[in-house]
């Protein structure tokens, strides 16, 4: 019988623990929906061998998952120490010294990669490093030095990051060595490009712009991960093609305890502005080590799923930890569990707008009859997944289907709360029967019987771009030449 799915999907960080092809298989049946190699790590090779894997037993399991490159940004960090680390104390004096060999740290000074940091930070700035862990007062710059004061101390080692409390950094969002992994996301046809530390909406748009001129046509994720990319996140949000809540870093820029009030806006900024939205860092970060989370770590994903997130998100859990395939049945246990309570099945979104294209405006009464009608599924007929993208801002718990003969749609939907992509070829289908047979694809699926009410939407011009023009309200019939049932949607 029907299985009620899961709406908020899961992305899950590639790293040496799925190495591990038996792990990663068990990862991919748990129900992950998008895998991220993270290029702030390791090398081109190890993340394209990676995303083969990913790829080859996705096919073997026929399931449906996204690809997110996320490239490394401009993170400032510091130099190497002649003894890989040392140990800070509480008042001592401490140097970030711009001139100083990479590999020369003591417990005096330190080399730093970012030389312009000189100039960005003022006497009585707050240094964060080691995500906060080490905290420095900046006293005096001179010269090439940044002399600090040590407020909290502690083990300090190589390579380090360091954030300004408040943000305000000067450095571009695109390094020389992003420009490069873009062509490289491209030939690894990512179906996601994560851009870090954007600025503004420029940073994104020149994203964008290189990202077409190396043939790609990737959707782009900004990583909100900057206290200005807070104060710009509208113009981030239209520029960009989703958006993550990156809370390693924006919670060292703005101060831990900003973060749930501001992931909660960023959430509804995305939602609004009809873009997908994933929350991401240390929502499940003990099960690095242990094979249950804590009661915290369950609330805080069980809150981002109420908050309205798209996709919850694991990072070193999956990466290096010891229990990705736990960390994920655990993701999506919460998940189901936060999804039954009321505030995910309504929404008045985009109820006092006025709408701009008729393909936005079929998506919004198709949501408006299936939250106030006994609609079993919503079957969308797509080409670029723009109109279940839609459909999808708006809370609910009808399944919307979204049928496309794409493989890179199917892909892109993997992301979209509460969408299942299914594979579907509507070109060469008589346009009298197209609408029973994508009811028939379903049925055969097992995800849809007899007698149920189900909404299709599609365009008079099968096969085009935005064009989607009606809803139908169909019964579901008996199938004339039943096939056993195969599974269900990816
Ligand atoms: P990162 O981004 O894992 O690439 O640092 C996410 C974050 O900062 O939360
Ligand atoms: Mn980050």
């Amino acid at each position: 019988m029907m299985t009620t799915l899961r709406r908020t999907k899961i992305v899950v960080t590639l790293g040496p623990s799925l190495d591990d092809l038996d792990m990663l298989e068990r990862v991919i049946i748990a129900g992950a929906n998008v895998f991220r190699a993270n290029f702030s790590h390791g090398s081109l090779q190890t993340h394209e061998q990676r995303i083969n894997n990913v790829r080859n037993i996705a096919k073997k399991h026929g399931k449906v998952v996204a690809i997110l490159i996320d490239l490394q940004g401009p993170k400032i960090r510091i130099g190497r120490f002649k003894n890989k680390k040392i140990q800070l104390e509480e008042g001592q004096a401490f140097i970030l010294d711009t001139k100083l060999g990479s590999d020369e740290g003591t417990e005096k000074s330190v080399s730093l990669d970012y030389k312009n940091l000189l100039h960005d930070v003022h006497s009585g700035d707050t240094l964060l490093l080691d995500d906060g862990r080490i905290v420095l007062i900046v006293e005096k710059i001179k010269e090439h030095c940044i002399y600090c004061q040590v407020v909290v101390g502690g083990e300090l080692s190589n390579n380090k990051g360091i954030n300004r409390l408040g943000g305000g950094l000067s450095a571009k969002a695109l390094t020389d060595k992003d420009r490069s992994d873009i062509i490289d996301a491209v030939r690894l046809h990512a179906d996601y490009l994560a851009i870090s530390f954007p600025r503004n909406a420029d940073d994104v748009k020149e994203a964008r712009t290189l990202l077409k001129a190396a043939g790609g046509n990737a959707g782009i994720i900004a990583k909100i991960e900057r206290s200005e990319a807070v104060t710009h996140i509208e113009e981030i949000t239209k520029a960009a093609d989703g958006i993550m809540v990156a809370r390693g870093d924006l919670g060292v820029e703005l101060g831990d305890a900003e973060l749930p009030g501001v992931q909660k806006n960023i959430i509804h900024t995305a939602r609004t502005l009809n873009k997908p939205v994933i929350t991401a860092t240390q929502m499940l970060e003990t099960m690095t080590y242990n094979t249950i989370p804590t009661r915290a770590e369950v609330s805080d994903v069980a809150n981002a799923v109420l908050d309205g997130t798209d996709a919850v998100m694991l990072s070193q859990e999956s990466a290096i930890g010891k229990y990705p395939d736990k960390a994920v049945a655990a993701l999506d246990r919460i998940c189901r569990s936060a999804e039954k309570n009321p505030i995910s099945k309504r929404s008045r979104h985009r109820m006092d707008i006025q709408f701009k294209y008729v393909d936005e405006t079929i998506a919004m009464a198709t949501m408006y009859t299936a939250n106030h009608l006994d609609i079993k599924a919503i079957i969308a007929l797509t080409e670029s997944g723009t109109t279940p993208l839609w459909m999808s801002r708006v809370r609910s718990s009808i399944p919307i289907y979204g049928l496309s003969r794409h493989p890179s749609t199917q892909r892109r939907m993997a992301l979209y709360r509460g969408v299942y992509p299914i594979t579907f070829d509507a070109t060469h289908i008589d346009r009298r029967v197209i609408n029973q047979s994508a009811v028939h694809e379903l049925q055969r699926r097992g995800i849809i019987k007899e007698g149920d009410l189900v909404i299709i939407t599609k365009g008079d011009l099968i096969g085009i771009h935005g064009r989607t023009n009606s809803m139908k309200i169909m019964t579901v019939e008996g199938l004339k030449n039943p096939e056993a049932g195969s599974g269900g949607p990816s």
